[in-house]
C-alpha cells in the first residue's frame, strides 16, 4: 500500500497532540509534514536500559531500578518554591530512599504498594545510599522513559522531549508501518539494509543498541545514496564520454625546464596523472587537492601547455576578479618563453571593447582564456576547446559546474585548496578522479600562529611595525560585521582610517573591500610593495600571492571557520621569510579558545578541514547556500567511509541502468532526491 503521498503532504498540524501553536514551533525546526517529523532524528540518546537491583546500585551511577513504594511520598519543604518528596522503595534485595525534587506531579503518581521503574542517580547521605529521581514510570505499562534507550531531540522552547516523543509516536501510528521504501527488498538485501518502517521506529525508540545500530546504518546509507545520486544527476554522468586524446604529452619537460624551480615530487606525480588522463580518448574529470601554497597553479599550467601543444584551447575559471587577474599575470609569465602560447583575460568588469577583443581572440584560437564567471557566458565561443580548469572549487555551486560542462564535453580539471577527506570527495564528486598534492615546495617555514585577546592590540601593532621596518608587508583582515556588503565596507573603512591616523601613520596603508572599484589597482600596489599594509575584508582569502608579506592579522578571528582562517593564513609564508599569523579573538567562549588553540598547533589544512567539519557540519563548512549540498543528519563523513563507498557504488550502478531515473520503479526515489535537495536550495533542477 502506498500511503506516502498523503503522508509526506499531510501537515503535522493535524496530527493528534500538535495544533497550530506547536505546528509553528515544529516548522521553525524544518518539520512541516508527517514524513518530516519521522525524519526529525534524535540528536542523542540516553541509555536507561540497564535495570539493576537495589543491592547492586553503586554511588555515582545513573541507573534504573524496579521497586515497590513502601509508603506514600512525604513532602519536605526546603525553602520557598523548593520542595522535596521522599519515599522509601524496596525490591527483593533491599530498601532505598528515593528523592524527588520539586516535581509534585511526579511524586503524586506514587502509590504505596505499587511497583514502578525509577530512573535516577545514586548518591549517598551519611552511610545510606539514596536515589535522586529523574523519571518514574508505572511498572505494568509499556515502558517509554525508563528501562530503555531514550531519545533526546534538539528542540526550541515551548517543546519538550516528551511532547516530541509522543507526537512521533502518533506519527508512527498513522503510518502503520506502511511507508514506502525507496529501496526494494532485493536492494536492501544486497546492501544489508533494514526496512524503512523498522528503521524509523528504531531510530526514535530503539528496542536495544543493536536495533539502533541497524536503523542508523540504514538511514545513513539512505542519506549518502540520495546525496550521491542527486549530485551525479545534477552533473550528468560524464564518465564515459569520449573526446579526442591529446597527442603531444611527452613535451612537458620543455615547459618544466623553463620554470624557476623544480616541481616537487607531488606536483610531478599529479602532472603525470593528468597527462595520463589527457592521452586517453575518455574525458578527464579530475579533482586536484592541494593545501594552500602547494603549487597548484604550476600544475594547471602544465596541463594548459600540453593542451596548447596538442592544438587545443583551455579555459580557466577563478572565483574572484582579483584572482583571475593574478592568474592571468602568472600564466603570461609561465608562457613568456613560448610566444605561440597566448592568453586573454575575460571578466565581467572589463570594458566592452576589451571584452569584445577577448571574445574575438577566443574564436580565433587563443590558447588560454582566463576569467571569472564571465567565462560561462554564451557569448564566449571557443572553436577548439580541450580543457576547462576551475580553481578553488569550493567557491562554486554544483550548478555552475554543471553549466560549464553543459553542451561542452571536454576535459575538466577542478582544483581545490580545501583539503577534504577522500571519503567526502567521493561522495561530493563521485565521478571525479582524485589527485593530491601532499607536499609543499621546499624551504617553506611553519607560520607561527598566535591566538591573542583584545588587550594585545598594542603589542600586535608594535610587532607589525617591526616587520614593516624590515621591509616586509602585512595583511589585516577585518571582521565581517554584517552580511550586507555596504555595512561591511563601512566598518572596514572606519577601521582603516583609525589605523592610518594613529598606529600606522608613517606607513603606506591600502584598503580593500568588495564594494571598491579600484580593487585591482590596490592589489597591484600591494603586489609591487608600494603599499605596505593591506587592510581588507575576506576578498583576499583565496589564492592571492604576495611572497613578501609576512604578517597576517585577523580581527575578530572567532567569527571565521578554521578552514577559512587557514586560507587567510596561507596568504603569508609564501616567500622565504619567517611569517606570522596573529588571530585577535574577542570572544571568551570555550569553543573560540579551542579553535585558536587548534590554529596555533597545526599548519595542516587537512586536519583543520576535518576539525572544522566536525565542529560545524558539512553544510556550514561549504556554505550551504553557495553549494547546494544538503546537511547530513545521520551519516558521518569521517567515520562511515565503508558505507560511503558502498552507497556511492550503489548509486553508480542504479544510474548506469537508469541515468535519469525515469523508470517506474524509480519514481519514488526520484521524488525523494528532489525533496532531499530542495530542502536546501530551491533552484536546483533535475530533469
Ligand atoms: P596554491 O596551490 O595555493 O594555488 P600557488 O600555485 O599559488 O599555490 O603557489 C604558491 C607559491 O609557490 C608561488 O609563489 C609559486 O611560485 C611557488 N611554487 C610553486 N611550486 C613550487 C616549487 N615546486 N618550488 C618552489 N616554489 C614553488
Ligand atoms: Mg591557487
Amino acid at each position: 500500500m502506498k500511503r506516502e503521498d498523503n503522508l509526506s503532504e499531510k501537515s503535522i498540524q493535524y496530527v493528534k497532540g500538535v495544533g497550530e501553536q506547536r505546528a509553528k514551533l515544529f516548522r521553525s525546526l524544518g518539520v512541516e509534514t508527517v514524513l518530516d517529523m519521522l525524519y526529525f532524528f534524535p540528536r542523542d540518546y540516553e541509555d536507561r536500559s540497564r535495570i539493576v537491583s537495589i543491592a547492586q546500585c553503586r554511588e555515582g551511577e545513573t541507573v534504573c531500578i524496579r521497586a515497590r513504594a513502601e509508603v506514600n511520598p512525604r513532602e519536605q519543604r526546603i525553602r520557598k518554591n523548593f520542595s522535596m518528596f521522599r519515599c522509601a522503595v524496596s525490591d527483593a534485595t533491599g530498601m532505598l530512599p528515593v528523592l524527588i525534587f520539586n516535581q509534585k506531579y511526579m511524586a503524586a503518581k506514587l502509590e504505596r504498594g505499587q511497583e514502578y521503574l525509577f530512573y535516577g542517580k545514586i548518591t549517598r547521605s551519611g552511610r545510606e545510599k539514596q536515589m535522586t529521581v529523574t523519571e518514574i514510570e508505572s511498572s505494568n505499562q509499556e515502558s517509554k522513559l525508563c528501562g530503555r534507550i531514550v531519545p533526546k531531540y534538539h528542540l526550541v522552547s515551548g517543546l519538550t522531549g516528551k511532547i516530541c516523543m509522543s507526537i512521533i509516536r502518533n506519527c508512527l501510528s498513522i503510518t502503520e508501518g506502511q511507508l514506502e521504501d525507496v529501496f526494494s527488498p532485493e536492494f536492501r538485501e544486497r546492501y544489508q539494509l533494514c526496512e524503512i518502517n523498522f528503521a524509523l521506529e528504531q531510530i526514535h525508540f530503539p528496542k536495544d543498541a543493536h536495533s539502533l545500530a541497524l536503523a542508523k546504518r540504514r538511514l545513513a546509507f539512505e542519506e549518502l545514496f540520495l546525496l550521491s545520486t542527486g549530485l551525479r544527476m545534477l552533473r550528468g554522468n560524464r564518465q564515459n564520454v569520449t573526446v579526442t586524446p591529446f597527442l603531444n604529452t611527452d613535451c612537458i619537460s620543455e615547459f618544466t625546464a623553463t620554470l624557476p624551480y623544480e616541481l616537487t615530487e607531488a606536483q610531478q606525480r599529479v602532472v603525470r596523472e593528468i597527462l595520463t588522463d589527457l592521452k586517453q580518448p575518455r574525458v578527464m574529470n579530475r579533482l586536484v587537492q592541494g593545501d594552500v601554497g602547494s603549487g597548484k597553479t604550476a600544475v594547471a599550467a602544465c596541463a594548459v601547455f600540453i593542451a596548447a601543444k596538442s592544438g587545443f584551447q583551455s579555459v580557466m575559471m577563478a572565483p574572484t576578479e582579483i584572482l583571475a587577474r593574478q592568474h592571468y599575470a602568472s600564466f603570461q609569465q609561465f608562457f613568456a618563453p613560448f610566444p605561440e602560447i597566448t592568453c586573454v583575460l575575460l571578466t565581467g568588469k572589463m570594458k566592452k571593447k576589451e571584452k569584445t577583443a577577448a571574445l574575438e581572440a577566443a574564436r580565433n584560437g587563443v590558447s588560454l582564456i582566463i576569467g571569472t564567471h564571465a567565462v560561462l557566458s554564451e557569448e564566449l565561443q571557443i572553436s577548439n576547446l580541450g580543457l576547462v580548469i576551475t580553481d578553488e572549487q569550493h567557491r562554486f555551486g554544483v550548478r555552475q559546474r554543471a553549466a560549464l560542462a553543459h553542451g561542452q564535453e571536454t576535459n575538466m580539471l577542478v582544483m581545490t585548496a580545501t583539503p577534504i577527506p577522500r571519503t567526502l570527495a567521493l561522495t561530493l564528486y563521485g565521478d571525479l578522479d582524485l589527485s593530491v598534492i601532499d607536499q609543499l615546495p621546499p624551504g617553506r617555514q611553519v607560520i607561527k600562529t598566535y591566538g591573542v585577546g583584545e588587550h594585545m592590540h598594542d603589542r600586535t601593532y608594535n610587532f607589525l611595525k617591526k616587520e614593516l621596518d624590515r621591509g616586509r608587508q602585512a595583511y589585516i583582515i577585518c571582521p565581517l560585521v554584517d552580511p550586507s556588503d555596504v555595512l561591511e565596507a563601512e566598518a572596514v573603512t572606519e577601521y582603516a582610517e583609525k589605523l592610518q591616523n594613529r598606529e600606522l601613520a608613517n606607513y603606506h596603508v591600502g584598503l580593500l573591500h568588495g564594494k571598491l572599484k579600484e580593487k585591482d589597482q590596490i592589489m597591484e600596489q600591494f603586489s609591487t610593495g608600494e603599499l605596505q599594509v593591506l587592510i581588507s575584508t575576506t576578498v583576499v582569502e583565496v589564492g592571492v600571492n604576495v611572497p613578501n608579506a609576512t604578517v597576517m592579522i585577523v580581527e575578530n578571528a572567532e567569527r571565521f571557520g578554521l578552514s577559512q582562517l587557514h586560507q587567510l593564513r596561507g596568504r603569508v609564508g609564501r616567500g622565504s621569510f619567517q611569517s606570522y599569523c596573529i588571530l585577535i579573538c574577542r570572544s571568551n567562549s570555550e569553543i573560540a579558545h579551542q579553535r585558536m588553540e587548534i590554529m596555533s598547533k597545526t599548519n595542516d589544512g587537512f586536519v583543520l578541514a576535518q576539525k572544522d567539519m566536525e565542529l560545524r557540519g558539512i553544510g556550514e563548512f561549504f556554505g550551504t547556500r553557495q553549494h547546494g549540498v544538503p546537511e547530513l543528519k545521520v551519516a558521518n563523513l569521517f567515520t562511515d567511509s565503508g558505507l560511503i563507498q558502498s552507497a556511492s557504488n550503489a548509486s553508480s550502478l542504479v544510474l548506469s541502468k537508469d541515468p535519469d531515473l525515469s523508470q517506474k520503479e524509480h519514481f519514488y526515489l526520484k521524488e525523494r532526491i528532489r525533496r532531499f535537495f530542495s530542502y536546501e536550495s530551491k533552484e536546483l533542477v533535475f530533469n
